[in-house]
């Protein structure tokens, strides 16, 4: 199968920390805590938790000077780059760059006079460090609503403002997300903006809600767009533990192929099924997650008949007969094995496979 190569849009590439965003640079993961982020343990905590599962970045409320302070302690304890995001308060920029963030997440227009911004400006200018402008449909001003109503116009009229702002101030380090909770206008919100500046994009679909519903509307936002070549950085909102974004977010990279890891592929079974693949499927996908970091495929298929053949680009693969099943490698039949043993010899072929790689 002919790999389809997704031409990503060009946009200037800025720095977070280590991480590089934009340009060709691979699309990055990143999420927020919800914790206090005064309460210095649980924020270590949890972004310890987030680095683990592959966050790449981490984002954190500064909603006052404590949140601010525990920053430089944070740093110390968390590998990843971190983020302030900010309300209003310039002030509190000015206390989390002091802190040593590595971003910040804050509209200009927002934060009172010009020599306010001319502040944090000038203070983000000397570390190079980034700003993200966040636009989001419910936080649009009487202004935009007037003109555009809650519209991808007035979305991206809205954070075109907020640039031109940073612009005049002679700063550009800067990325810009147009989030919506309505996944199509989120989407057309991002093509337009898309198609006026050339900084990087964060994408996302805001209030997606729960694990289920946010996953279809983050992979359905996030996705399209990623599929168009657009967006540098991504973060999908979950109503849940925060861990729980970066597994969506990571297959949503690697089902557009944006990620190198192992994908699963299993039938939907049918009438032709004469074993329990949907148990078989699932032990499966558990059992293989230690080698979820490698470039794998592996397909499960219910039947003879059609397995092998439909998962011939599979790496490896297990097709059910009646009470047993065959094990195939790149399209070719290993052996037969009884229903009982197959994911232990799968398992056992892809580590025996795996560790003479690496000897
Ligand atoms: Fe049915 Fe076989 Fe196709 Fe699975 S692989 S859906 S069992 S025909």
């Amino acid at each position: 199968m002919n790999e389809v190569k997704i031409k990503r849009q060009k946009t200037r590439v800025i720095r977070l920390g280590n991480v590089l965003i934009g340009g060709d640079n691979p699309v990055s993961i990143q999420s927020m805590t919800n914790t206090h982020t005064s309460d210095v343990a649980a924020t270590v905590a949890q972004c310890n938790k987030l680095a683990e599962a592959g966050c790449e970045i981490i984002r954190l409320a500064v909603p006052d000077q404590d949140a601010a302070a525990a920053i430089t302690k944070i740093k110390k304890q968390v590998k990843l780059p971190l983020i302030a995001d900010i309300h209003f308060d310039y002030k509190l920029a000015l206390a989390a760059i002091a802190a040593g963030v590595d971003g910040l997440r804050l509209n200009p227009g927002n934060i009172g006079s010009q020599q306010n911004v001319i502040k944090v400006v000038d203070a983000v200018r000397e570390r190079k460090i980034p700003i993200r402008i966040g636009v989001n449909s419910g936080s649009l001003s009487k202004e935009i609503l007037r003109k555009y109503g809650v519209s991808a116009q007035g979305i991206v009229e809205s954070a075109l403002e907020h640039v031109a702002i940073l612009e005049k101030a002679g700063y550009e380090e800067m990325k810009i997300s147009v989030k919506t909770s309505s996944v199509p206008l989120t989407i057309e919100s991002y093509r337009l903006i898309s198609s006026k500046v050339d900084y990087p994009l964060h994408l996302g679909v805001t209030e997606a809600g729960t694990d289920f519903t946010g996953t279809i509307k983050s992979a359905i936002g996030i996705g399209t767009l990623l599929a168009e070549g657009i967006g540098d950085t991504i973060r999908v909102s979950l109503t849940s533990d925060p861990v729980n974004e970066i597994a969506v977010a990571t297959g949503i990279l690697q089902t557009l192929h944006q990620r190198q890891g192992l994908e699963i592929i299993s039938c939907p079974t049918c009438g032709r099924t004469e074993i329990d693949l949907i148990s078989l499927a699932g032990e499966a996908e558990q059992r293989l997650q230690p080698f979820s970091r490698y470039n794998l495929k592996v397909a499960v298929m219910g039947c003879v008949v059609n397995g092998p053949g439909e998962a011939r680009e599979a790496d490896y693969g297990i097709a059910g007969g009646k009470k047993e099943g065959l094990l195939f490698k790149k399209g070719e039949i290993l052996k037969k094995v009884p229903e009982n043993r197959l994911i232990d010899e799968l398992i056992g072929l892809i580590s025996a496979d795996l560790a003479s790689k690496e000897s």
